[in-house]
């Protein structure tokens, strides 16, 4: 159901907006950006910014003496150029009386439950206080094995855990091409239902300047979409367009839709959706149990589904689902510990091992 008042919406804005052809930070880029934000929540609505570039508006402010590694150049390039955006969008923000507050996170940061909530605390305190929350992946510290694959999941995750209406997606393309984005003739795919796999139509090339590509972007459209979050992949180059977007409902604006799920998922399964990353075990199924999980009546998974438990973990932990064939199904929070677990494996009459309400099944359509 579409809230009327206080639809809270999240934005990301991908390097690519924020940066001219050269890289050099695109201040008018972001003054539009920032004044479009200001319409939106004169008009009643809830916006949180996920920004990118901060390591693309360093690069061009700091001129090291000697080569650098990859990680050190993120390091040192983000270290600069976060505090240069989150000034500019600070100054930018003041401009129509608004304040907006920083907040940098890493994967890590996420990991667990409660560190979760804390972080949802935070949005929602600043929120609730007429701040701004403008996030971007704290580049300075995070591991790169450990990483946000981009903002683009960082910003999937930020939507899912603040129950957000809508995600838009700023890129420079208009949206999902129905095929070569270089003929001028192929048109954007407007709408993608649930089950649409139009995953064939994109190439795997990356954004110029910031870490994604129209793949990551794609999945994780898919993703939020199937948790009843709107997604829209929209031009952020071009003037007005999340009024047309958001505002006007404007279907003649070219983007690419993804229509949500009618069958939204509760607050604690969205978690659960996005903790793939940090599952510490395996659970193996039998066929009956990977029918039961995927069909469509909501089950729990019984120690008599499970044929072996792989790796150490506790009460309450998140672990992965995997299905006869060797694939991952899901993953949930688990009420026993791998030893527990272990013992009980095929046994019949037990209590469930991952209750329905802890588990989240993917749509591998
Ligand atoms: N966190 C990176 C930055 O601000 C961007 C990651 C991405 O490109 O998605 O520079």
């Amino acid at each position: 159901m579409k809230k009327t008042a206080n639809r809270r919406i999240v934005v990301k804005v991908g390097s690519n907006v924020l940066t001219n052809k050269d890289g050099a930070l695109d201040t008018g880029a972001m003054e539009s950006i920032v004044d479009q934000v200001a319409t939106l929540r004169e008009h009643g609505f809830e916006i949180i910014l996920v920004s990118s570039g901060a390591v693309a508006s360093g690069r061009d402010m700091v001129r090291s003496t000697k080569k650098l590694d990859a990680v050190s150049a993120r390091q040192l390039y983000s270290s600069v150029g976060q505090a240069r955006l989150i000034n500019r969008y600070y100054e930018l923000f003041s401009g129509h009386g608004i304040i907006c507050g920083q907040v940098l996170t890493t994967k890590e940061s996420l990991s667990t439950r409660d560190h979760y909530l804390n972080q949802m605390n935070c949005m929602n305190v600043m929120l609730g206080n007429g701040v701004i929350p403008v996030i971007n992946e704290n580049d300075t510290i995070s591991v790169t094995e450990l990483m946000f694959t981009d903002n683009d999941e960082l910003s999937g995750m930020i939507a899912s855990m603040m129950d957000a209406e809508t995600l838009v997606i700023l890129s420079n393309v208009d949206g999902i091409y129905a095929g070569d984005p270089s003929v001028p003739e192929t048109p954007v795919i407007r709408e993608i239902r649930h089950g649409d796999n139009v995953s064939v139509y994109i190439g795997a090339g990356k954004s110029s300047f910031g870490r994604g590509g129209m793949l990551t972007k794609y999945r994780i459209a898919s993703k939020m979409a199937d948790e009843g979050i709107e997604v829209v992949i929209a031009n952020g180059k071009k003037p007005g367009i999340l009024a047309s977007v958001l505002l006007r409902g404007d279907r003649d604006v070219i983007c690419s839709r993804f229509l949500p799920s009618d069958r939204p998922i509760s607050h604690i399964k969205k978690w659960i959706a996005h903790s793939d990353g940090f599952a510490k075990g395996s659970l193996y199924i039998n066929e009956g149990a990977f029918k039961a999980l995927t069909g469509n009546k909501a089950s729990s998974l019984l120690p008599v589904g499970v044929t072996a438990v792989e790796g150490e973990f506790e009460k309450g932990d998140i672990v992965r689902i995997i299905s006869p064939d060797g694939h991952t199904v899901g993953v949930g929070k688990v009420s026993a510990g791998s030893g527990k677990a272990a013992e009980t494996i095929g046994a019949k009459g037990r209590r469930p091992l991952v209750h329905y309400d802890y588990l989240y099944i993917e749509n591998n359509e």
